[in-house]
């Protein structure tokens, strides 16, 4: 059965280009893959999609036809793709003994997909068939801010309390800046106290709070740096992914059946 990859991660975090890299890597390594494109409203893709909602829904006549604003009409061409996916499952389901993976790709604002019912709907069918991961896409260079690394190790948090699957954070963009500063601060709480030391403001106490509490989350969790730019990172992000699906199968798997 082929191992499903969901990449979510925040808008600009380099989702759509991980995916492109990864999909030249399944190719060069004779590892059969599939795609799937969940952004409505994305002009171009870099890599060819096996299966796109565009081709299903149309984001603009959405809009028009339910009077909504941009974000309403992405929202509800997720949703109304939502209700016909057991024909999304079946499809896969018919192909799987010819793939290793399915790599999806989700919209750019990340609430759309993560925070949504349609998301939640897609997410548990797929988890439900196949063994699931989810990728965090951190944008690293931003990340270097310790506010903002806390924002997102929180958003990720959320991610994973809320799918109960394994997950992966794919530091992106370390072409730009390394991200064995991220690796430090997940280690070593002090290191990460010394970094926000010489800001003073609200947040950076209630930061130094969370990191008290947060080191629960990433010992649940893997991380791997990668660029989806110069392709750095991306075999030991396969590696992550093949240790999160087994880790599905024997934990994940007998949750989400308890569950149900
Ligand atoms: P998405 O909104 O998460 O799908 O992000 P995109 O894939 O569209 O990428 C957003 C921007 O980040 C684009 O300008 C990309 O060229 C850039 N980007 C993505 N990955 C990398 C990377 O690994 N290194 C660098 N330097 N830029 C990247
Ligand atoms: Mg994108």
């Amino acid at each position: 059965k082929p191992v499903i990859i969901i990449v979510v991660g925040m808008a600009g975090s380099g989702k759509t280009t991980l995916l492109h890299r990864l999909v030249n890597y399944t190719v060069l390594s004779n590892i059969r893959g599939y795609v799937m494109n969940l952004d409505p409203a994305v002009m171009t893709l870099p890599y060819g999609a096996n299966i796109d909602i565009r081709d299903t829904v149309r984001y603009k006549e959405v809009m028009k036809q339910f009077n909504l604003g941009p974000n309403g009409g992405i929202l509800t061409s997720v949703n109304l793709f939502a209700t016909k996916f057991d024909e999304v499952i079946s499809f896969i389901e018919k192909r799987a003994d010819q793939l290793d993976y399915v790599l999806v790709d989700t919209p750019g604002q990340i609430e759309i997909f993560t925070w949504s019912a349609s998301g939640a709907i897609i997410t548990e069918a797929f988890a439900s068939t196949f063994p699931t991961v989810v990728t965090y896409v951190v944008d690293t260079p931003r990340s270097e801010n310790p506010t903002t690394f806390m924002s997102n190790m929180l958003y990720a948090c959320g991610i994973l309390y809320k799918t109960r699957l394994p997950l992966v954070l794919a530091f992106n963009k370390t072409d730009v800046a390394q991200h064995h500063f991220a690796l430090e601060w997940m280690k070593d709480f002090e290191a990460f106290q010394a970094a926000i030391s010489s800001d003073h403001s609200y947040t950076s106490t209630l930061t130094h709070s969370l990191s008290l509490v947060i080191d629960e989350f990433y010992n649940n969790l893997r991380s791997v740096g990668v660029s989806a730019v110069s392709g750095a990172g991306v075999e030991s992000f396969f590696k992550a992914i093949e240790a999160s699906a087994e880790e599905f199968m024997e934990t994940y798997k007998a949750d989400l059946d308890k569950r149900r």
